[in-house]
């Protein structure tokens, strides 16, 4: 469903998915609103390339209904330079910012889950422990 929204977003570029870890989908709250960090992965239809996706779904409202109501609010190519989480950080960089906020890094996920820069996805940016349970599923 993410692809959908990246489809949406840039009409030259098809994209056919490929593959996601389970622990590579990291579930948190912030504020009110419930949301998914993942990466996956999905093949280009014209070159046959795979590349690595992030993906930030929401949800507002109904916590009960857990499984419907997931809107994408971002969807995007990342690579290995990319920014991962910082999760494993937030107690160095606690203090470094006047509000406790930080628009650029994602304080949920694990190093592993690579981001676009800041502003794109919408949760994570307090620094401080979200207790996300970094269990590996597979
Ligand atoms: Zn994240």
């Amino acid at each position: 469903m993410a692809l959908v929204f990246y489809h949406e977003n840039n009409p030259g570029d098809h994209y056919e998915f490929t593959h996601l870890r389970l622990n590579d989908v990291y579930d948190f709250m912030d504020g009110k609103v419930s949301y998914l960090h993942m990466n996956f992965k999905a093949t280009n239809a014209a070159t046959g390339s795979e590349v690595t996706f992030f993906a930030e779904l929401a949800l507002e409202g109904d916590v009960f209904d857990k499984h419907g109501g997931y809107c994408t609010t971002t969807c995007s190519i990342v690579d290995d330079d990319c920014v991962g989480g910082q999760k494993e950080e937030w107690y160095n960089k606690y203090g470094s910012v006047a509000n406790g906020y930080d628009e650029h890094s994602c304080y949920v996920c694990a190093k592993k889950i690579k981001h676009p820069t800041g502003k794109s996805c919408k949760g994570g940016h307090w620094i401080k422990d979200y207790w996300v349970d970094d269990s590996s599923v597979e």
